[in-house]
């Protein structure tokens, strides 16, 4: 994936720096820009992931180099606004930034949500390229949210989708139960790992001839579980 390039423009130099120091201490590379022409100029020739614009900036300001930087390019953008009044954040969001965050603010507020901000865009990029997944007869047409087994469509519940999503990404591989949960709750999981397993019998109920012996999902014991296409491995040698 390699690092992450962040773009601040922000006038006020102190909090420029800290900024670019505790996001920096992350990983990520990080450059100030001090006033909104330079930033949008920086901002349209280069490719950064993320750009953390303050509104309020001498000459031309945040709105504008939104509005101008829009036209051009989907970087994803943060918008910081010192004015804590709801007009301003629609305004930022209208304008088609991607989260707004209002001074005085915590760090690790300001990071969990440029996190946030680079998850979503990643996945949504990683979607666009590869809007059909395909194991063997198994296919799942995600732009269509639909799933067909051979010429049969099997109609799934949210949490069913997403599992089923989540193994067809990475076929033949043993996937603990914690990454499962992960990717399908996305930290939102607040039951026991059974629930897990309560919905793997779900979707083998749908999808196994006989569910009791799955050939599609395959328990992997002390890991977690792992998509297999049936018939389309290596065929033993019977010579
Ligand atoms: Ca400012």
């Amino acid at each position: 994936m390699g690092e992450r390039k962040i773009l601040i423009i922000e006038d006020e130099k102190p909090l420029a720096e800290a900024l670019a120091y505790s996001l920096g201490r992350e990983g990520y590379l990080v450059d100030i820009s001090g006033d909104g022409e330079t930033g949008l100029r920086r901002a349209l020739e280069e490719d950064f992931d993320l750009i953390l614009l303050d509104l309020m900036l001498p000459g031309l300001d945040g709105l504008e180099v939104c509005r101008e930087l829009r036209k051009e390019k989907d970087t994803p953008i943060i918008v910081i606004t010192a004015r804590d009044s709801d007009v301003d954040k629609v305004v930022g969001l209208e304008l088609g930034a991607d989260d707004y965050i209002t001074k005085p603010f915590n760090p690790r507020e300001l990071l969990a949500r440029v996190k946030a901000v680079l998850r979503r865009t990643a996945r949504g990029r990683n979607d666009i390229e590869r809007e059909i997944l395909k194991v063997g007869e198994l296919l799942m047409d995600r732009a269509r949210h639909e799933v067909w087994l051979a010429d049969r469509q099997i109609p799934l519940s949210p949490i069913e989708f997403r599992l089923l999503e989540s193994l067809m990404e990475r076929p033949g591989r043993a996937l603990s139960r914690n990454y499962l949960i992960s990717r399908v709750w996305e930290g939102d999981f607040y039951g026991t790992p059974k629930v897990l397993d309560v919905h793997i019998r779900k979707l083998r109920e749908k999808l196994e001839e006989n569910p009791s012996k799955p050939r599609w999902i395959v328990t992997v014991r002390g890991v977690g579980y792992r998509l297999e296409a049936p018939g389309s491995g290596e065929q033993p040698y019977t010579g």
